[in-house]
């Protein structure tokens, strides 16, 4: 098993890397997920802060999320894809977007959260 995954944005400028398995797995349907991915649920890789690092001219926004929590959502400041969030209610985790590894297929999960929001066209 691989201890290393890795992945980055569209345009090839920010790339990160994971040491270590996921602490654990999400697909979030809330509204915020919603935008975030353009979609109608974001997958997340969620692993300890300090198995992250991430290089490039990334870009921070910061507000406060639907759930009361503050949000930092950290994209490609090149091609604005969405690499990571961190949340301050699990300020010691990173919320990797799934989609960004270079094998997505490395993904899985049996969580999902928010389901309230599910949009009626999101068969996932
Ligand atoms: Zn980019
Ligand atoms: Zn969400």
């Amino acid at each position: 098993m691989s201890l290393s995954h890795t992945g980055g944005c569209l345009c090839g400028a920010t790339r990160y890397e994971i040491t270590g398995e996921p602490a654990f797995t999400i697909q979030c349907y809330c509204r915020d997920c919603q935008r975030i991915s353009g979609a109608g649920n974001l997958p997340l890789y969620v692993v300890p802060r300090d198995c992250f690092s991430v290089s490039g001219p990334v870009k921070t926004h910061s507000r406060t999320s639907e759930t009361g929590n503050d949000l930092e959502l950290t994209f490609c400041g090149e091609c604005a894809s969405p690499i990571c969030n961190i949340n301050s209610k699990l300020p010691d985790r990173v919320f990797v977007m799934a989609g960004s590894l270079d094998d997505p297929a490395l993904f899985s999960t049996e969580t999902k959260i928010y389901e309230a929001s599910r949009q009626p066209w999101d068969k996932s």
